[in-house]
């Protein structure tokens, strides 16, 4: 979009991690327009609808400008004096009573490095609390535990430049095509001008599926056969590199015995493909010079998410692809500082990828807060966790910052009497939004483009947005509020930043010799090179690819986690399993398949996207993908209103009969929530609270349904 924009401000996309450089133009003061910028590698000028009008909710008469507090039933307008005030008192309250249970806190990856930094600190190192969680929970947890399992840590191996040079690419339950639309560019440029076979394993017939090579079209829920069969070909026909595998790794022969079990020829029919398509891709991969494994939540968002993960993190240790150009097992992330959430802490780990139960661990962080190693909470308690404890009446306040957990958690009927029943705080860029509904202070927030700090992309580059405009109103940025929260805590020394760039040098400090080290990273490098990869050690230089040396952090002292890892220091863990995780399948009286996932033109709850009309435009209310066949043998037609009925509750959306899912299956965005609609429309009123054990990451990717005309 180009308006008549005076000056540009050079600036990183808010939305989703790929972390697309632009330019933000500006008429004065005022917002008119963006453009890719072209001196950023990343994207090269090009951009998605998405980060082309974002400009467009900088101004919109809908941005939150007031802090306000409940009284006699109703959200009015005060000053930040009593809304903090009162958010502090509260705090206090449920301390002196709960102690540090008693408060929780639900942040973001919508915050940057910085923000959520000092939410990490104020959480754990102030209020000492277990109940601290990020939205990150929903789409990351499973690639994290999955990855810490055979890597000893969190961190993506990849980078982009391997979907430029791999010569075979897996597209493993996700769609770039909508959801990271620039790197499926690159994907796409690879296979038209280099050669490169493409595989995709999806539910449906997404655009990548329908340009494949191979589209392995998969019964929902049964990854885990998929890959363990794959595996089996690798074993059975002699196409790994025992010795190689064995300078890496450990545990060869517990997998091997494993996926014997698996021939392609029994796990076809239990995922719905052919035999001879599994055959092929194994051989695929095993020929390939290097191949690249992209997965997104298809893998993560299921029971059994940390489990395929580690299962194809080991698919590429047995075949090499790892540690070199166009190699490498690479989960994309969803939002723009996920990634960043995870580095410092914010969604459940100690800082640096360290791990709670690691007396050194806890000690260096504690003393770099100043506080005692004992005085940190014994553990992490996820969201659904916390939910749990207003439930028992255990938790009394909750801090929920830029994110609406009214649209995006699971088992809708449950979670909303839990959010009216604890003390909330709300804290956003607009408002409305569905979760202020039950907000007794509400906090308005800056927003991207109105304030400067780090995200870090997919490919580990710490970029930087830059701050463009001052935010409307009486908002405040999310660093400035914590700030000031802390400081009505007695905590006001230790939250003292004068700005952003403080906060990431005391960060990059806590990052010094650990895996996502960025202690040699300052924001004059990054605005130099246009983003910076960790790791990037003081004195060193930044690393493109992770084990590259074939050393991995599997070492007791040094591993996000314990565990395993205790007999084969330095060398990864081979990962399969006999859990298949395929706990949900369709009955008589729910007889359909339920997929949920996102549309390119969305973001999340929509709290921005709805307020851009040339979005809105293009998708303006929920819609059901069901197969022409089910829909002809139900009667419905296109663009009929359809109620979805799950175990969990109801949703209404508008018929839209395609291909692109199979028979026996439905797929229904998760982006709107009810409120817009007048009648349940919440894809999340459908799915229930099931999480995997280990990830505590819900099940997403599968539900169950039946379907009634309205
Ligand atoms: Fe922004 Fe992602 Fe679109 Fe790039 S692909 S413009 S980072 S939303």
């Amino acid at each position: 979009a180009r308006g008549k924009a005076e000056r540009w401000v050079s600036t990183t996309c808010g939305y989703c991690s790929t972390g697309c450089g632009l330019l933000l133009g500006l008429e004065g003061d005022t917002p008119v327009a963006i453009r890719g910028d072209e001196a950023c590698a990343t994207n090269r000028g090009q951009l998605c609808i998405k980060g082309a009008y974002q400009w467009r909710t900088l101004r919109h008469p809908e941005r939150a400008t007031t802090p306000m507090v409940r009284k006699n039933g109703q959200l009015v307008p005060v000053s930040w004096e009593e809304a903090l005030q009162v958010v502090a008192d509260k705090i206090r309250e449920a301390i002196a009573e709960q102690g540090p249970e008693g408060v929780g806190i639900y942040g973001s990856g919508q915050l940057t490095l910085e923000e959520n930094y000092a939410l990490t600190k104020l959480a754990r190192g102030v209020l000492k609390t277990p109940n601290f969680d990020s939205n990150t929970r929903l789409c990351m947890s499973g690639t994290v535990q999955g990855l810490i399992k055979v890597f000893g840590a969190d961190g993506p191996p990849g980078c982009y430049e391997d979907l430029d040079l791999a010569d075979c690419l897996l597209i493993f339950g996700c769609n770039p095509a909508e959801m990271h639309p620039q790197l499926w560019r690159r994907m796409l440029k690879n296979r038209l001008e280099r050669g490169a076979r493409l595989i995709v394993v999806d539910p449906r017939r997404t655009i990548p599926a329908r340009v494949a090579d191979l589209h392995l079209q998969l019964r929902p829920g049964t990854n885990i056969y998929l890959l363990n069969a794959i595996l089996h070909v690798l074993f059975r026909d002699n196409l790994i590199n025992r010795e190689e595998v064995a300078r890496l790794a450990v545990g060869l022969e517990r997998v091997e015995e494993i996926v014997k079990k698996y021939s392609p020829a029994e796990v076809a029919p239990l995922c719905g493909v052919a035999a001879v398509d599994i055959e092929q891709v194994a051989r695929w991969i095993a020929e390939a010079k290097a191949a690249t494994t992209v997965f997104v939540q298809g893998v993560t968002q299921s029971a059994a998410g940390v489990e395929a993960v580690s299962t194809i993190c080991t698919l590429h240790l047995l075949t090499g692809h790892i540690g070199r150009p166009g190699a490498a097992p690479f989960s994309l992330t969803g939002q723009a500082a996920a990634m960043s959430a995870r580095e410092v802490g914010a969604s459940g780990f100690l800082p640096g990828y360290r791990n709670w139960q690691n007396p050194r661990h806890r000690q260096e962080v504690a003393v770099y807060w100043g506080i005692k190693p004992e005085e940190l909470p014994a553990g992490t308690n996820d969201i659904g966790t916390m939910l749990d404890m207003v439930a028992e009446g255990k938790l009394k306040v909750m801090w929920n910052i830029a994110t609406n957990p009214v649209v995006s958690l699971p088992e809708q009927a449950r979670v909303r009497p839990l959010l009216e029943k604890v003390f909330l705080i709300v804290q956003d860029i607009f408002y409305p939004v569905e979760t202020a509904q039950y907000a007794d202070v509400f906090l308005p927030a800056a927003q991207w483009g109105e304030k400067t700090g780090t995200y870090t992309n997919s490919e580990r580059r710490v970029n930087l947005a830059e701050r463009a405009v001052n935010p409307p109103g009486m908002a405040k940025t999310d660093l400035e509020i914590i700030q000031l929260v802390a400081k009505r805590l007695g905590a006001e020394e230790a939250f003292a930043w004068p700005d952003p760039e403080a906060v990431f040098e005391e960060w990059k400090g806590l990052s010094r010799g650990r895996p996502c080290d960025m202690s040699g990273i300052t924001y004059g490098l990054i605005r130099q090179e246009r983003g910076v990869q960790w790791p990037y050690p003081a004195g060193g230089v930044s690393q493109q690819r992770l084990y590259t040396d074939g050393h991995f952090w599997t070492d007791p002292e040094q591993s996000q986690s314990y565990g395993d890892f205790n007999q084969a220091a330095g060398k990864a863990w081979l990962f399969a399993t006999d859990i298949p995780g395929e706990i949900l399948r369709p009955t008589e009286e729910y007889p359909f398949y339920l997929n949920t996932g996102r549309i390119m033109e969305h973001y999340h709850s929509r709290t921005k996207t709805k307020r851009i009309p040339e979005i809105q435009q293009l998708a303006p209310e929920p819609f059901l993908e069901i197969n022409p066949l089910n829909a002809q043998s139900l009667g419905i037609k296109e663009g009929e209103k359809v109620r979805i009925v799950s175990p969990w509750g109801t949703a209404v959306a508008r018929a839209r009969l395609c291909d692109t899912v199979a028979p026996g299956q439905v797929f229904l965005p998760f982006h709107f929530g009810d409120a817009d609609y007048q009648q349940p429309t919440a894809g999340n009123n459908l799915i229930g609270n099931v999480v995997n054990p280990l990830s505590r990451q819900p099940l997403f990717k599968l539900g169950i349904c039946r379907l009634e005309k309205c």
